[in-house]
């Protein structure tokens, strides 16, 4: 089964001889990149979650709501054959740009996640057998692990895991060995979201075929910077998400061999995907469409296909090449800030750009909420792969990931603002705890008669400050005060869960007191810890049932917390008001109990 050896993607010679792009001017095309977050310019580096969107895509989802919106597929009216046209040519646009052998072998999906779920679903649920293998990489982002798994709970299957060594290079050797009679699929990233290792795919492929196992490739973070040709590479399955390659949300694409996808059961039922139906028999439709059940999303489609045509002007070789000059420029900037430890050294990558802070030790919660203040979008945590992160020790990495439309000014920019962040955490002694409890904690007493005046203290205090910047070093001073909580006390069962970073709360009744609630708390994040001094002045010291009484919600709007958080620290912070609260409920529960 071993195939031609055409090269499937642009190797990097011919990229470093790609012409320069005209930055400055393609970044025109972005209207989004011209506006100030915190009065600075918008550095946007977090391009792997997903991509900005230029005029021409905006204007073909526009002109399609405007013109041409109709259902696809089912009518003979004028509308619905333009529709009906237009999404069809953007099928054919999916084609051309990734070197499919035919229409048949493009599946429209919501994103790369719906398409690994499809194969999942249905190639996995017709061939796999208790006891039959998947094999995966530690390098995986969840969504090509959890369908896998799921297909393997149900099957009574097993995923196997290539190893990666310290630099984020899959183990070859190792991977070979786990393949055998009992592999019924290997699903590997081209790319790694986290790390930008572009894994060796043609070698890992053609191993793979050579037992005559089939392969999926996770293409999410391959398709928006490398030039693809499925058929020369030929990998059984591919799958990639418009909204990462310049296109909306909503679309994606599942490429399958039409030998595979003719045997595969359809997924979904639905309208589209049938050929007939009645209540004693229904048949399937040709392909693509058996896996289309129901009402496409047509604009995304036609916008995925305004991207691809954009793509196509600008140039994938010069493309990759203005981002193979931002990576080794943002590398060698983050590689000369002393305490800075890039994660993901492999020697292939794409524009992505992991680090954590060691010294002095940062959370990357803290980097990214400060960088945020510079106008600069970067990602923080486990980027959806906690097995990797696990694999390196770490909670999460910065990730910075870069696009076309990034400029060497903009990394100069993010490296300048990194380097400040890390050198003002210098020198400033970070209070982890007490070692043990012989010291006895000091429990916050109440900062005032009732969680109703400390809220409006706080409230007062936060009018004073005209800006964000002035509330959240605020915070941040208040989280610099936070008494200190026993290393004891920082276990499993008083780590909050759902939260970015890592926090802990510890609550009891005061000694003496019968509804009397106090705790301690501590996170690695300096934000996180302003947050918990925050509920600590409200709450701890109060009575249990005035803490269940206090509108905490109105609260946190009127402080302006809920808009200025992300959505991750919202849930988090809510996961932290949530466990006052549970405490409070329990003891005014026992106080009612015994009065
Ligand atoms: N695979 C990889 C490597 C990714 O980076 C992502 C998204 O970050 C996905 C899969 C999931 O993509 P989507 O959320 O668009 O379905």
């Amino acid at each position: 089964m071993s195939m031609p050896k055409t090269i499937p993607f642009l190797p990097r010679q011919a990229a470093r001889a790609a012409p320069p792009l005209d930055v400055h001017r393609l970044r025109q095309d972005f209207p989004i990149l011209l506006q100030r977050v915190h009065g600075k310019p918008l550095v946007y580096f977090d391009n792997a979650a997903t991509t900005q969107k230029p005029r021409a895509v905006i204007d073909a989802v526009r002109h399609f709501y405007e013109a041409d919106n109709a259902n696809v597929h089912r009518a003979v009216h004028e509308l619905s054959e333009r529709a009906t046209e237009d999404y069809e040519a953007a099928r054919v646009k999916v084609q051309k740009f990734i070197g499919a052998n035919c229409l048949r072998e493009i599946i429209f999906t919501r994103g790369t996640t719906e398409a690994i779920n499809l194969v999942a679903q249905s190639f996995g649920r017709a061939n796999v057998r208790a006891g039959d293998e998947i094999v995966v990489t530690a390098l995986e982002h969840h969504s090509n692990i959890v369908p896998w798994q799921m297909l393997c709970w149900e099957k009574k299957a097993h995923l196997r895991v290539v190893p990666i060594t310290d630099s984020g290079e899959l183990i070859l050797e190792e991977y070979e060995k786990l393949l055998g009679p009992r592999t019924k699929l290997v699903a590997v990233a081209h790319v790694s979201n986290a790390l930008g290792t572009v894994n060796p795919i043609e070698q890992i492929i053609d191993l793979a075929h050579r037992h005559g196992i089939p392969v999926l490739i996770d293409g999410a973070q391959a398709a928006p910077h490398l030039r693809l040709n499925v058929a020369a590479l030929d990998c059984d399955f591919y799958a990639f998400s418009g909204h990462k390659i310049y296109g909306p949300t909503g679309i994606g694409v599942l490429y399958g061999k039409a030998r595979h996808l003719e045997l595969m059961p359809p997924w979904q039922g639905g309208g589209d995907m049938i050929s007939s139906v009645s209540f004693e028999k229904t048949t399937w439709n040709e392909l693509p469409y058996k896996f289309e059940a129901g009402t496409p999303s047509i604009a995304a489609a036609i916008g995925l296909c305004a991207a691809l045509e954009y793509l196509d002007e600008v140039g994938l070789d010069a493309l990759a090449a203005h981002e193979e000059r931002l990576l080794a420029q943002a590398t060698a900037r983050v590689n000369d800030i002393r305490g800075v430890r890039i994660i993901g050294t492999a020697r292939r990558k794409t524009g992505v750009l992991s680090f954590v802070v060691d010294d002095p030790p940062l959370a990357a919660l803290d980097i990214g909420t400060r960088l945020n203040l510079e106008g600069i979008a970067v990602r923080t945590g486990h980027h959806c792969c906690q097995p990797l992160m696990d694999r390196f020790g770490l909670p999460g990495t910065v990730r910075a990931s870069f696009a076309v439309y990034n400029t060497v000014e903009e990394v100069d920019v993010f490296a300048e603002a990194l380097a400040k962040i890390v050198a003002s955490g210098r020198g400033k002694p970070k209070v982890v705890g007490l070692p043990t409890t012989r010291v006895e904690p000091t429990y916050p007493a109440a900062a005032g008669a009732s969680p109703e005046e400390v809220a409006a203290e706080l409230v007062e205090a936060f009018d004073l400050m005209d800006d964000w910047n002035d509330r959240y070093q605020y915070l941040i001073e208040l989280g610099e005060r936070l008494p200190p909580m026993p290393a004891e006390l920082k276990t499993e069962a008083t780590r909050v869960k759902g939260c970015q970073s890592t926090v802990h709360m510890f609550a009891r009744k005061k000694p003496g007191t019968a509804d009397v609630l106090e705790f301690l708390a501590d996170s690695d994040a300096d934000i996180v810890r302003g947050e918990l001094a925050l509920l600590q002045k409200l709450f701890s010291g109060q009575r249990a049932q005035q803490v269940l009484d206090f509108d905490i919600h109105s609260l946190m709007q009127r402080l302006g917390l809920d808009s200025h958080l992300s959505l991750g620290r919202r849930n988090g912070l809510a996961e932290m008001i949530q466990r006052i609260r549970h405490f409070a409920g329990e003891l005014a529960g026992q106080a009612r109990e015994k009065p």
